[in-house]
Parts: C-alpha cells; structure tokens; sequence
C-alpha cells in the first residue's frame, strides 16, 4: 500500500465478524482504510486487531469512529439487534448493511435508517468470504444513491458492485433471484446424478460432460428473458410440439429408477397444456404465460 491510498482510504467502521464480516474487514484493513470492529462475542476481533483493525467495546462505539459503517450479521433479526443498540450515535453516518435477507426487511431498515438521520444502502453478497477483494465476488446495491457514489471506490475494494436504484429491496430483489436460480438449477442436478448413478454411470464423469453443456445455455437464458418481456417466445429448445412427447419417456424413466419426477411432472403438464392451446410451434420459454396466467388467477381470483 502506498502512502498516498494511506493518506486517502477512509475510516470504515465493520459490525459483525462472522466469516464475511471478518474477511470484509481484514480486506479494508489490508487496503489501507482504518478500520474500527465489533462483534457480539467480543474474542473473534482478535485476528482483525492482529492486522491492524481497531476493536470497539461496543456496537455504538464502533459506529461513532467512522462516517461509514457495514453491517454483516446472520441474518435480519440479528441486524435488529445490533441497531437496536445504538441509539442517536448513527445520525449523520452511511449504513452499509450486506446481511442477506428479503427486499421488505431492507425497506424497513431504510426507513429505519432515514428516520434516525442516516444514509443506507444495502447490499447483497454473492461469492465466497476467501474470495472478498477479487472482482469474483459480485455485489449488489440498492438505497441511497449518494452513498453509492460517495463510497463506490471503498465498495469495488471488497467485488464487483452494481447499483440498481434508491428502493433499497433492489439489491436483495438481485440477490434473491440469483441464488434462486442457482439452487433450482442444482436441485435439479442432484436428482438428475441420482438418476445416472441409478442407471450404473459415473456421476463425476457425468457431471463434467454437463458442466460443459451447462455452458451453452447463457445465450439461451438471455433469449428467454428477452421472450418473457416480449411476451413473444420463438421455438428456442425446438417447437413444444417436438419436445412434448418426449416428456412421456423422460417422466415413467425416472419413475422407474425411483428417481424424483417433480419438476419433470410440471414441464410435461405445461408442454402438453400449451401444446393443446395451440401454441406447439412455440418455445420452452414459451411456458412462462402458463405461470403469468395462473399468476394472476390466484391474485384475482
Ligand atoms: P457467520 O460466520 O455465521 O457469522 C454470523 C455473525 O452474525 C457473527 O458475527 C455473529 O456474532 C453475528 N450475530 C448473529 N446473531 C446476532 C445477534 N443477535 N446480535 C449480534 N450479532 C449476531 O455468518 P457469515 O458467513 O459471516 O454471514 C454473514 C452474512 O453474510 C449472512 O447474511 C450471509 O448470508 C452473508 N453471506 C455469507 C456468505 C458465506 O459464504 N459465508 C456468502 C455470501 C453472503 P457472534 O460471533 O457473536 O455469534
């Protein structure tokens, strides 16, 4: 670090060192920024004051050392405590908070956080807490977009920021549907090695030949989204009316295997529904206005 990003990194403050909010902060640290800890058990600040963090005696002591302040605790309830605890000390200070959770809780921090005189931005993380600091690491923030500007070069120290707009449930709206699509996907997967260990193949080998089919469908997902907000889906995948009979030999296979037939079940009913419809000349994506449309039953019913 040279003395001049000494002399210009500024003082965070870091509450909460669980594995994300230590390595949060050992990065400001590493970086030049001086930096102040807290954590409800007050040993894990040891390894931070090792190098070169300073350890608050309390949360609200934490906050007064620094104008910017992140948060990183389990969960929502958990950051209820810890601002609970801080009284008028967070007036005038711009609150971080990249504690995962849903886009309501960090709306009602914001209005927390406005009504107590402070800036907030809040932020979702998605990447390992050893990877904080390479640009692997992708963050989402939403909130306060002065605080965004202000503390840009502070933030794309820790990943790779993006801003998505002053309703502070954005960033958890981004977060959420991230890690949405990754465990459907995987969910998905394990039932599909369930299947091919079932049939005598080798799941590693398998799982290799997927991850390279896996990486053909980005243009594929990026169409589907365009399809969706178009509400015009071509035959991506080839025409419903192809793939539909198939659905017949893929469903009663896994059946046989004894292998989870759940969403397989939901992909025959909405092939063959649309197909009936009249619209087997369409797409895969093409299923999205069978959800919309139940959608919006349920809403109006
Ligand atoms: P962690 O290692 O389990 O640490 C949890 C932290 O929350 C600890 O500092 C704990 O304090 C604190 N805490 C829990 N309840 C509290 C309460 N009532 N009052 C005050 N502090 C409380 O979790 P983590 O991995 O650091 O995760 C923190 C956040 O980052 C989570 O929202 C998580 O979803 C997100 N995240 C984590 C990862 C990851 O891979 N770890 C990746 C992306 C995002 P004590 O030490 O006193 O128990």
């Amino acid at each position: 670090m040279s003395r001049k990003a000494e002399a210009t990194a500024e003082p965070i403050t870091v509450l909460g060192l669980g594995q994300m909010g230590s390595a949060i902060a050992r990065v400001l640290t590493s970086r030049g920024h001086p930096t102040t800890v807290w954590n409800r058990t007050a040993t894990k600040s040891g390894p931070l004051v090792d190098a070169g963090a300073s350890a608050a005696a309390s949360a609200a002591e934490a906050v007064s050392a620094s104008s910017v302040v992140v948060i990183c605790v389990l969960d929502y309830d958990a950051v209820d405590a810890v601002l609970d605890s801080l009284g008028a000390v967070i007036a005038g200070k711009t609150l971080v908070n990249v504690t995962s959770g849903s886009p309501n809780r960090a709306r009602t921090v914001q209005r927390w956080a406005t009504e107590h005189g402070a800036d907030y931005l809040d932020g979702g993380i998605l990447g390992d807490p050893t990877d904080v600091g390479s640009a692997h690491v992708i963050l989402s923030f939403s909130g306060s977009r002065t605080a965004f500007e202000m503390h840009g070069a502070t933030l794309r120290e820790l990943g790779t920021p993006t801003y998505y707009g002053e309703d502070a449930g954005l960033a958890s709206v981004e977060f959420m549907a991230q890690v949405a699509v990754g465990y459907e996907l995987l969910m998905g997967f394990l039932h599909t090695l369930h299947l091919v260990q079932r049939e005598g193949v080798d799941p590693a080998e398998f799982a290799a030949r997927a991850a390279d089919s896996v990486n053909a469908y980005g243009p594929l997902l990026t169409a589907m989204g365009a399809a969706v907000r178009d509400r015009s889906y071509p035959p991506d995948l080839g025409p419903l009316a192809v793939q539909a009979p198939l659905m017949v030999d893929l469903v009663e296979h896994r059946r046989s295997l004894g292998v989870d037939t759940l969403r397989m079940d939901e992909v025959k009913a909405l092939m063959d529904r649309r197909v009936a419809d009249g619209y087997g000349d369409e797409g895969f994506s093409s299923l999205y206005a069978l959800l919309a449309r139940e959608a919006a039953a349920d809403a109006h019913p």
